[in-house]
C-alpha cells in the first residue's frame, strides 16, 4: 500500500519522511537484530528513493556484517536502519514510524536463531532465513 509516514529516533537526531509502498513488517529473531535492538528486530522496508532526510546530525553508520550496515543514532541509541549493500532499498525499524502506521506484521524470520526467554506465540509464517520478498 503507498502512504506516507514520519519516523524519528526517541532524540528525533535523526528524522525521515518515507512515501510509496512499505513493506509490512517482518519481525526478525536472527541473533545480530538481538544484539543491536535487545530482542527480535521489527522491519518495514522502503525503496531508496522513497525516504527523504528530514534530519541525520546524529545517524550513524555500523558495518554489521559484509553484506550489510546498520543505522543507528549516536545520541539515543536508537537501532533504526537496516540496509543490505547493492540494493535499492532499506529497512526501518518499525517503532520509529510515528502512528498510525496502518502496518501489519506479516511473518517472523531467522527463528532459529531466537533467544528462549519468549515464544513465538502468533500464526504468522514462520522462516528460518530471509525469504523472497
Ligand atoms: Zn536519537
Amino acid at each position: 500500500m503507498k502512504k506516507s509516514l514520519t519516523a524519528s529516533c526517541l532524540c528525533k537526531g535523526v528524522k525521515i519522511k518515507t512515501n510509496g509502498r512499505h513493506r509490512n513488517v517482518s519481525n526478525c529473531h536472527c541473533i545480530q537484530c538481538r544484539k543491536t535492538h535487545g530482542i527480535y528486530g521489527a522491519y518495514s522496508n522502503v525503496k531508496d528513493k522513497d525516504i527523504k532526510y528530514l534530519n541525520k546530525k546524529t545517524l550513524t553508520w555500523f558495518k554489521s556484517s559484509k553484506n550489510a550496515k546498520r543505522g543507528f543514532c549516536n545520541k539515543c541509541g536508537a537501532s533504526i536502519f537496516f540496509k543490505f549493500k547493492n540494493t535499492d532499498n532499506i529497512s526501518i525499524a518499525a517503532g520509529m514510524f510515528d502512528k498510525p502506521t496502518k502496518l501489519k506484521t506479516m511473518r517472523n524470520i531467522f527463528i532459529g536463531s531466537k533467544s528462549d526467554f519468549y515464544k513465538i506465540t502468533d500464526r504468522l509464517p514462520k522462516f528460518n532465513k530471509y525469504p523472497k520478498n
